[in-house]
């Protein structure tokens, strides 16, 4: 047997495949009905289709089922604020516009992407810092080597937000560093103040790995701050204090409830669908750029070990 053939791996059994110089079946030379075709060799069942049929909704619904570029894709349904940029890409530069699209369908070229699907012995880690697994959640998120580019994006995002506040008049503390009361050093992002009321805002980007990633991680940053509620008090000299996770999606998810938030700031709702397309186009140039820079930061040193 050919060593090619022995390496097919895709498309069921193995031992089912026919050979290609296996003799060719009665039915293909017209002297047969289809009885005793293989599977291989059938004619694929019909399938009845849903009249009308949405064509556009029922790929998506396939690739929602694929384990690994459906990975959380089921996040971008129906979203016009996160897909935006797919119908007005003309102002992004090539090569971020194919990674922007790669990593929406979860296939960059990571080491965990070369590895799916392959049985023998490929290398997984990262690269650089050696984590099992090199995928874009961790390059993005959780790399030391992208450190620094995460926290350029994070300020953008806090910078955004602290720009539209004041536009609606509110006064925007920047990172006040307050102590619990067992002394535990804490940092808000953002503390927003009028009148009576405050906002403590803090901002954090996760990928979506499923549709509730970004619910957990707001409830998550909420939680974080309510032990803090007499010190904001005493900074802020307000009565009503509100803790507000806002999270945004590595690969440009908006979450829902941000609008909400935004339009508690006062925002017009003339304006809250532009701010929420560039905060979520923000962000994903800015995953887009850490990826390049992971990629990047590799390359050198390959350069330099030669
Ligand atoms: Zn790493």
């Amino acid at each position: 047997m050919p060593s090619g053939i022995r390496g097919i791996r895709a498309g069921g059994d193995k031992e089912s495949i026919p050979l290609i110089w296996d003799p060719i079946p009665s039915v293909e030379s017209g002297d047969g009905g289809e009885e005793g075709l293989s599977v291989w060799e059938a004619a694929a069942p019909q399938v009845s289709y849903p009249r009308p049929r949405n064509w556009r909704k029922l790929e998506f619904k396939n690739w929602t089922q694929l384990v690994a570029q459906g990975h959380g894709i089921e996040n971008f349904e129906d979203d016009d604020i996160s897909n935006a940029w797919i119908r007005e890409f003309s102002g992004i530069p090539h090569r971020k516009l194919v990674t922007a699209l790669q990593l929406r369908a979860s296939v960059y070229p990571t080491r965990e992407f070369l590895a799916r699907g392959r049985h023998e012995a490929v290398v997984r880690s990262c690269r650089h810092c050696g984590a099992d697994s090199e995928t874009v959640a961790h390059n993005v998120g959780n790399c030391p080597i992208t450190q620094d580019a995460r926290i350029k994006r994070h300020n953008a995002i806090c910078d955004m937000l602290s720009q539209e506040a004041k536009k609606e008049d509110w006064t925007v503390f920047h990172e006040p560093h307050l102590r619990d009361d067992n002394n535990e050093l804490f940092k808000q992002d953002v503390i927003m103040v009028k009148g009576l009321k405050a906002y403590v805002v803090d901002v954090t980007v996760r990928y979506e790995h499923n549709t509730s990633s970004l619910r957990a991680a707001a409830a998550e940053k909420a939680k974080k701050y309510q032990r803090l509620h007499s010190q904001i008090k005493e900074l802020t000299n307000v009565v009503d204090i509100v803790c507000i996770g806002f999270p945004m999606g590595v690969r440009g998810k908006w979450y829902n409830k941000n609008s909400e938030f935004l339009l508690a700031l006062g925002l017009p709702k003339s304006r809250l669908g532009r701010i929420a397309r560039a905060l979520t186009f923000r962000v994903l140039v800015a995953s887009v750029e850490i990826v390049h820079i992971f990629v990047n930061k590799a390359r050198s040193i390959v350069r330099s070990g030669i």
